[in-house]
């Protein structure tokens, strides 16, 4: 198996405006330079030290996505390089990061993660919460944030129509916020489908996938 061979194989299933993200969580420094020298340069991780680790070891010309649930005692961790937070689901979050992000004077880019699984297990706000936040007074206040669109994960199941049905929410939830331009917000990116799913998510308008498994194989979460 070859990490370059298998990027090369999920690249060409990819319409031109959709986004690869390779989630490279659990995977050592050398399995991700096998990709970055392979071309790949948007990397997402899910655990805040590791990512900062990898940063400090690889290539600056590398874009860090943080795809997991975020504490926000950690934010301070990652607001010197991090290029796109996915998992953003309550102001009080959002608000650490634009002051973590003022310190370093960088404005940091955000998706809300809008809960779209019928199982109710999965982080994430409703298409209402979101709509709230956005259009608030406080909101409005945070220069250092910007929110470039939302993020959603599926179901885990073999149940193609339920894993669609879930897309499909996330697609109007992201149509349904689209008016909303102001300084701060400007959606434009859909973030949804995994190895598994992202040719369905792709099907039902995601302009960003994030895949793991089917670039660096299977995780071992034992060691
Ligand atoms: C691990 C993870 C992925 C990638 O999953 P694969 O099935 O390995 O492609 C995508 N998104 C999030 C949020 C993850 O935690």
């Amino acid at each position: 198996m070859s990490i370059a061979k298998n990027l090369n194989d999920i690249k060409s299933q990819l319409p031109e405006q959709v986004t690869l993200v390779a989630v490279s969580k659990t995977k050592p420094v050398s399995d991700l330079m096998e990709a970055y020298d392979a071309g790949q340069r948007i990397f997402g991780e899910n655990k805040i030290q590791e990512m900062a680790e990898k940063h400090e070891q690889m290539p600056k010309d590398i874009e860090w996505h943080m795809i997991g649930h975020v504490q926000r005692n950690k934010v301070k961790y990652m607001a010197e390089f991090v290029n796109l937070i996915h998992g953003v689901d309550s102001f009080k979050l959002l608000n650490e990061i634009n002051k973590q992000a003022k310190k370093h004077d960088r404005i940091i880019n955000c998706l809300l993660q809008i809960r779209i699984a019928e199982e109710d297990t999965k982080f994430g706000m409703t298409s209402n919460d979101a709509k709230e936040l956005l259009t608030s007074e406080e909101f409005s206040s945070l220069t250092n944030v910007c929110i470039t669109g939302v993020m959603g994960m599926a179901t885990f199941t073999d149940d193609t129509n339920q894993i669609e049905n879930e897309f499909k929410r996330l697609k109007n939830t992201f149509e349904d916020l689209e008016p909303i331009q102001t300084n701060n917000c400007t959606l434009q990116i859909i973030s949804m489908g995994m190895s598994g799913d992202f040719k369905l998510a792709i099907n039902y308008g995601s302009t960003m996938v994030r895949v793991g498994s089917s670039i660096f194989g299977a995780r071992n979460y034992s060691n």
